[in-house]
């Protein structure tokens, strides 16, 4: 998977296609992320304890990484991503368009 926690990602499919978000979470095992104010579901909850609220609750729904595009800090595009390895070894993400190093 080529997204991270933290990363600006574009929609590119579903209901939310074409909107951006901040990625909060990233699931790497079900190749799914979780972006910030996207995907949202209703969930109705019952109020169990005194301090949560009863009523319906909006929450984010993970996305499927293959639905959203990585948003290149440089050029600002929705990136293809590469992988390139450094001279120290490192294996790091870069940008196809602009070939910037996005790690
Ligand atoms: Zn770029």
């Amino acid at each position: 998977m080529n997204i991270k926690k933290n990363d600006m990602v574009l929609v590119i499919s579903g209901k939310d296609r074409g909107k951006k978000g901040k990625v909060r979470r990233s699931l790497p095992r079900d190749n799914r992320i979780v972006v910030e104010g996207l995907n949202m579901i209703k969930r109705h909850s019952r109020a169990r304890r005194a301090a949560r609220q009863a009523g319906i609750v909006e929450l984010e729904a993970p996305l499927h990484a293959s639905n959203v595009m990585l948003l290149c800090s440089k050029c600002k595009k929705p990136a293809r991503v590469g992988f390139r390895t450094l001279e120290d070894g490192r294996k790091v993400r870069f940008c196809r368009t602009c070939q910037e190093v996005l790690d």
